[in-house]
C-alpha cells in the first residue's frame, strides 16, 4: 500500500486530493498545525480515514517528525497561506508559510531520503498567480514570471526552490503550476466562492446585492476535483517535471457574474451589484490563460468539467447550504 503525507490537508485540494488518493489504496497521512485547529473536525469528517500528524511549514523539525511517523512514498506540499489579498497585509508571514515553507519541506524530505535522495516524490503546488503580469499570452511553462503580490512572489521562491532541489539533489521533486481551481470546497473569500454564496442568498431573499472589486479581471477557472489528478499524475512519471495545470479558457469576473445570477434565473444583475475600493488590489493580475498542452500530452490530463458548469455546481451546493441555514 503506496504511503502519502499532505500538507494542507484542511484545505479544499487537500480533501479532494485525500479522497482520491484514499480511492486508489493509498494510506493517507495529513499535517495538521497549531493546537484545536479550527478544521480539525472538518477533516475528520470529510476524510475520516486520513491519519493525522501534527506539524507546522515553519518548524523543520516538526517536518522531520512527521516524515518519520508517516514514511511516504509522496509528499504533496499543498500547504499555504493562500488568499492574495491577504498577503499585502501580511507579507512577512505569507513568505515564511507560502515561500520558505516549500523549503523547509525540501529540506526534510532530503535529509529523510539521504540514501536514496528518489525515494520520496515531492510535489509543489506552485500558481498562476506567479505569472502575475503576464509576459505572453496564454501562459505556459517557459513564461517568464512576473508575480503581482507577496503571495505571488512567495511561491516563485517555492516554484524555483523545489527545481533548484530536483537539479542539486536529484530530487523526484516536481511543480505543479495551477491556475484558479474551484469548488463548492472553496473558501467564501475567494471571488467564485464569494459569488455563489451571494447569488445564492440573494434568490432567497437573504441578501439584497454583493459589494465586490474589479469586474474586469479574468481568471482560467477549473475544478479543484479535476486539478488533484493532475498532481497523482506528475508523481507517477518516471521523472520529476513542471507543469501548467490549466483549462485553457479565460472568463472576467462579469462573466462569473453572468453565469452565477442566469443559474437562478436573473439576466440583469446590474442593480444588484455594487464595487467597493476595498476590494480593490494595490496590484491587480489582469489576465491569466493556461496552455495545458504539456499535461494533456506528457500526462494525459485533461479536465471534465467547463466553466458553465462549475459555476452552476457552486451555485446548487450555495442554494441548499443556505437554505438548510434557515431552515435551522
Ligand atoms: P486569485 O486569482 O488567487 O486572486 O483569486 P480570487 O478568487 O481571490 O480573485 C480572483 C479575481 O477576482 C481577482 O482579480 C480579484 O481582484 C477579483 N475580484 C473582484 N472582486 C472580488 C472580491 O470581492 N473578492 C475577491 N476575492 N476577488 C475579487
Amino acid at each position: 500500500m503506496p504511503r502519502a503525507l499532505i500538507t494542507g490537508i484542511t484545505g479544499q485540494d487537500g480533501l479532494y486530493l485525500s479522497e482520491l488518493l484514499l480511492a486508489k489504496g493509498y494510506e493517507v497521512w495529513g499535517l495538521i498545525r497549531g493546537q484545536n485547529n479550527p478544521k480539525l473536525d472538518l477533516v475528520r469528517s470529510t476524510v475520516p480515514d486520513v491519519r493525522l500528524v501534527t506539524g507546522d511549514l515553519t518548524d523543520l523539525s516538526s517536518l522531520m517528525r512527521a516524515l518519520s511517523a508517516s514514511r511516504p512514498d509522496e509528499v504533496y506540499n499543498l500547504g499555504a497561506i493562500s488568499y492574495v489579498a491577504y498577503s499585502w497585509e501580511n507579507a512577512m508571514v505569507t513568505s515564511e508559510v507560502t515561500g520558505k515553507g516549500v523549503l523547509n519541506m525540501l529540506e526534510a524530505v532530503r535529509l529523510h531520503t539521504l540514501d536514496d535522495p528518489g525515494r520520496v516524490r515531492f510535489y509543489q503546488a506552485s500558481s498562476s498567480e506567479m505569472f502575475g503580469k503576464v509576459q505572453e499570452v496564454p501562459q505556459r511553462e517557459s513564461t517568464l514570471l512576473w508575480p503581482r503580490s507577496p503571495y505571488g512572489v512567495a511561491k516563485v521562491f517555492g516554484h524555483y526552490m523545489t527545481i533548484n532541489y530536483r537539479e542539486s539533489y536529484g530530487m523526484h521533486a516536481s511543480s505543479g503550476i495551477l491556475f484558479n481551481h474551484e469548488s463548492p470546497r472553496r473558501g467564501p473569500e475567494f471571488v467564485t466562492r464569494k459569488v455563489s454564496q451571494a447569488v445564492a442568498r440573494i434568490k432567497l431573499g437573504l441578501q439584497d446585492e454583493i459589494v465586490m472589486g474589479n469586474l474586469d479581471a479574468k481568471r482560467d477557472w477549473g475544478f479543484a476535483g479535476d486539478y488533484v489528478e493532475a498532481m497523482w499524475l506528475m508523481l507517477q512519471q518516471p521523472t520529476a517535471d513542471d507543469y501548467v495545470v490549466a483549462s485553457g479558457e479565460t472568463h472576467s469576473i462579469r462573466d462569473l457574474l453572468d453565469a452565477a445570477f442566469a443559474h437562478v434565473g436573473i439576466e440583469d444583475w446590474s442593480g444588484l451589484v455594487r464595487q467597493d475600493p476595498q476590494f480593490m488590489r494595490p496590484a491587480e493580475v489582469e489576465l491569466l490563460i493556461g496552455d495545458p498542452s504539456k499535461a494533456r500530452q506528457v500526462l494525459g490530463w485533461k479536465p471534465s468539467i467547463d466553466f458553465a458548469t462549475l459555476v452552476g455546481m457552486m451555485v446548487e451546493n450555495d442554494l441548499r447550504e443556505q437554505s438548510d441555514l434557515v431552515g435551522r
